[in-house]
């Protein structure tokens, strides 16, 4: 696979703001939020989009997820409520190739997305 832009905030080569961190999961507030909070949450461990995603992935991807939840108890939003969307491939709207979950907070969200 090749390396995203992903791969270097977690090695630390680019700076982000970090919001986030256990020892799978990384999460760091996105460069164009699109909402009061916009949190991105990564494996450390990359897998490129949720069509490449395996069995052997399925804790990892528990994982994911856990931790979004985890920081939106944490930061008090999760009574009022949060999304969190997995965009996948192209249609999807995805742009960085490495599986991250947006977390979104702090405004109404509308349905159905874009
Ligand atoms: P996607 O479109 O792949 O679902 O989401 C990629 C997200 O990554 C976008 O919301 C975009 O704003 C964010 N993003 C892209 N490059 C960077 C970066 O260098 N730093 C941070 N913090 N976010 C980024």
């Amino acid at each position: 696979m090749t390396d995203t832009i992903f791969a270097k905030i977690i090695r630390r080569d680019i700076p982000a703001n970090i919001v986030f961190e256990n020892g799978d999961v990384l999460g760091f507030v996105d460069l164009n939020p699109q909402a009061p909070v916009h949190v991105l949450f990564i494996p450390k461990r990359a897998i490129a989009t949720l069509d490449d995603a395996a069995p052997a992935d399925a804790e990892l991807l528990g994982k994911l997820l856990l931790a979004a939840a985890e920081y939106a108890r944490e930061q008090g939003f999760a009574k009022d409520g949060y999304r969190t969307v997995i965009n996948t491939n192209s249609h999807g709207g995805q742009t960085v190739y490495h599986i991250h979950v947006h977390l979104l907070a702090g405004r109404q969200m509308t349905w159905p997305p874009g």
